[in-house]
């Protein structure tokens, strides 16, 4: 157990680093943030920050050396530099980076343990697509392997025609076929090192250009018929990388059940109603599951919840947000104001 008063690493500084760095410091352990960019949000609120690339194995050796255990918050960390940090425990362990950094590795293992992905076939070449929309159909979706985050590096293919001519990038793609489903909802559990699991409510999440805009709770009936099913894939997921910490799934709710979408190995947006919406939020139980702790209540803390993120000039509403009590504001502090980036969220609570 690592005991409050120690130092937790963060690799990665954005706002989820920032969340969960509050979440640690509310129980009384400093973090410890690693993270290339120049400036960082979660550093802005940490004991600790080293700036320096993530394949600099000096840097996250020295890093290690002040940290009692090393988590992250970005799922694009490259993995082999990862051995830099030596003997310090990573939590959750990095084999669950390699899995959801690739999106052919994803589905690939998420199939083999009885999920539903949609149809997909890895594509290298112009013959590769084709042949990919010769078995799967269209509409598709072409995406990039790695490195594609809130709809960035897609294509959407509605047609054979549509797809020659395309400018493929110099990169692995994946090519999926397009799903038909009534709603879009998320798993998140937190797994302890004794491999307890405990879910947080799903949400109904709502998507614009790609990015998540709304998640609400309670979802509707045809979301939550499907969360039993979507929750037994994820523990299969969490227990097959023996997990700890916050773990995320994404599911498309379709007649024919829940399609899985992708996993994150982290904590989600779709998460962040449960900071005033539930007993203990998704940054405090990884905190505690990665420290050895006794996980928290997953329990709703009210009737419903609805979480909207601010993006992009969204955000310069601040002042009118905060005229009503009921919001619950949370800004991040990030300095440019630019489209399409996530600049915070509104949390707001009913009671019936
Ligand atoms: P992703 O980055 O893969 O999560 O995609 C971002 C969003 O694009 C998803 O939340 C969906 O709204 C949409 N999307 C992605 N893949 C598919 C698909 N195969 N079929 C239909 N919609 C999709």
């Amino acid at each position: 157990m690592i005991a409050p008063g120690e130092t937790i690493g963060i690799l990665g500084g954005g706002q989820l680093g920032r969340m969960l760095a509050m979440a640690a410091a509310r129980l009384g352990y400093r973090c410890h943030i690693y993270a290339p960019e120049d400036h960082s949000v979660a550093a802005e609120v940490s004991a600790a920050h080293t700036q320096a690339a993530f394949d600099y194995a000096a840097g996250l050796s020295a890093f290690a050396a002040d940290c009692a255990v090393v988590t992250y918050e970005f799922e694009n960390v490259p993995v082999a530099p990862l051995a830099a940090l030596g003997e310090v425990p990573v939590f959750p362990h990095p084999r669950a980076l390699e899995t959801a950094q690739d999106r052919l590795a994803e589905k690939t293992f998420v199939t083999k343990l009885g999920g539903t992905p949609a149809p997909f076939a890895p594509v290298d070449s112009p013959e590769d697509l084709r042949a990919a929309i010769a078995r799967i159909g269209t509409p598709g979706i072409l995406k990039t392997r790695r490195d594609g985050y809130d709809g960035k590096g897609q294509w959407r293919i509605m047609s054979p025609e549509d797809a020659e001519g395309l400018d493929l990038p110099d990169q692995p793609l994946i090519y999926e076929g397009f799903v038909h489903f009534s709603a879009e909802f998320s798993v998140i559990l937190c797994r302890g090192q004794d491999g307890e699991i405990r879910y947080f409510d799903s949400a109904h999440n709502r998507h614009e250009d790609g990015i998540l805009a709304l998640s609400t709770v309670p979802a509707p009936d045809a979301i939550t018929a499907q969360v039993p099913a979507a929750r037994d894939l994820a523990a299969k997921v969490a227990d097959a990388l023996d997990y700890v910490g916050v773990l995320t799934l994404e599911f498309f709710a379709t007649e024919a059940g829940p399609v899985f979408n992708e996993m994150a190995p982290r904590v989600h947006n779709s998460g962040h109603w449960t900071i005033e919406g539930a007993v203990t939020c998704q940054f405090e139980n990884h905190i505690r599951a990665i420290c050895g702790l006794p996980l928290g209540s997953t329990e709703l803390a009210a009737d419903a919840v609805e979480m909207r993120n601010l993006i992009g000039e969204a955000a310069n509403d601040w002042a009118e947000i905060l005229k009503d009590p009921a919001n619950h504001l949370h800004l991040y502090g990030k300095g440019d104001v630019r489209p399409g980036r996530k600049m915070g969220h509104v949390t707001r609570l009913t009671f019936d």
